[in-house]
């Protein structure tokens, strides 16, 4: 952790020391034995971290979380293609932008702020569009939702449609198993649950996926197009490294630091881990009588918090909070922005109690700050016993 200020916003997160570490070196070939041998296991782990099957390509380029759904969205569909999507806030509708740049048709199944559409619904639009694919967000970071990835996987499957799900702000923090839940491609970033420095885009890509990609009537952009890369990708598993584009050789250094962190804990406590940790801040808001965005504690996200502001108190809260130390997100829904604020709680800070605690605490210092009274230590109290657990 940095001397000074807590960083708690969706992303990028804290890191841990060996990811600081591993970033901090000077970098290595791209052909370097060792570094050879830390890709292809950064490779073999997201398999593990995703739940996926051997049959199922990890894909990791220089990019962002944004980068990463072009990837997705490119290498599955053409112009003139349809697809579904699942809206639930902000990069739902980047993702509609996205599909349109593209040439593709979209129906979007919306629903309103920190709600999530009935499953009904979003099997009539799959009935009604027969779209090639349907996209959803695992976790909406503007609302702090997060859609049931499970059902929405198998009524694609049931309809025989492609399913594509961001997971930007839920890989490596909410539970997801690509292979049963038969999802085909999910895609993160490395800043958020992942625990790493912003630069890499990260997707695995499951068998039918790649087969959409081998039929495929409008290649994608050649720097982002999983054929391109897949052989890359095979040579440094089986230990041979091999150039298209260079790797962003010191972030696959961090990322392959923070996924053994995360193998090494086992991702099912990783997963509880988080868990224990969201009930734990949802309890301290309880306390301190702040209420969620989303409409419904079963669809709560575990990696982040979207609070409403109380009565009386604005975005200034933000401010106030990082004169404590602590530094939390404004509102980021359309029209909503100001009207409530967000705190990040995912990645390896969810093993570190001390700062969990901080961060409670300097939410309920920053509201005293601007004369909104809250008993801390109550707040403090009720989350403490989740962050140890
Ligand atoms: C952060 C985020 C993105 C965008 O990632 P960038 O790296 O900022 O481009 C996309 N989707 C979700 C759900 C996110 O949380």
């Amino acid at each position: 952790m940095r001397d000074g200020v807590l960083l708690m916003i969706p992303g990028p997160v804290e890191v841990s020391p060996a990811v600081a570490e591993a970033a901090a070196a000077p970098p290595p070939s791209h052909l370097a034995p060792d570094f050879i041998a830390d890709f292809g296991a950064a490779l073999a782990d997201m398999r593990t971290v995703w739940g996926a099957s051997g049959d199922a390509q990890p894909v990791v380029v220089p990019g962002s979380g944004t980068l990463a759904m072009e990837l997705a969205l490119t290498n599955l569909l053409s112009p003139g293609d349809r697809a579904v999507v699942v809206v639930t806030g902000y990069f739902g509708d980047r993702m509609i932008e996205m599909l349109r740049r593209r040439g593709v048709e979209v129906t979007a199944v919306r629903c309103g702020a920190g709600e999530i559409p009935p499953l009904a619904e979003v099997a009539r639009a799959l009935e009604q569009a027969s779209p090639k694919a349907l996209f959803a967000t695992h976790v909406d970071t503007s609302t702090g939702v997060r859609v049931d990835v499970e059902a929405l996987a198998g009524l694609a499957r049931a309809h025989e449609v492609l399913s594509v799900f961001d997971g930007v702000c839920s890989v490596g923090g909410e539970r997801f198993e690509m292979s049963a839940w038969g999802a085909d491609v999910m895609l993160t970033a490395s800043q958020k649950a992942l625990g790493v420095p912003p630069g890499l885009a990260l997707l695995v890509v499951g068998p039918r996926a790649l087969q959409a990609r081998e039929t495929l009537a409008v290649p994608p952009p050649l720097s982002i197009d999983v054929e391109a890369w897949g052989p890359i990708f095979q040579a440094y598993e089986a230990g041979t490294g091999r150039y298209f584009s260079t790797p962003a050789t010191s972030l696959v250094r961090a990322l392959r630091a923070s996924l053994r962190e995360i193998v090494t804990e086992g991702v099912e406590r990783r997963i509880g881990r988080h868990q224990q940790v969201a009930e734990g801040f949802r309890a301290a808001w309880r306390e301190m009588g702040l209420a969620l965005l989303p409409a419904n504690g079963a669809f709560a996200a575990d990696t982040l918090s979207a609070v409403r502001f109380p009565e009386g108190i604005g975005p200034e809260l933000v401010g106030a909070i990082r004169d404590q130390g602590v530094v939390v997100a404004g509102g980021l829904y359309p029209g909503l922005e100001r009207t409530y604020f967000r705190v990040g709680h995912m990645g390896p800070v969810v093993g570190w109690p001390e700062a969990l605690e901080r961060t409670v605490r300097a939410v309920g210092n920053g509201l005293l700050a601007l004369g909104h009274t809250v008993d801390v230590d109550g707040a403090v109290a009720a989350a403490e016993p989740h962050f140890r657990a």
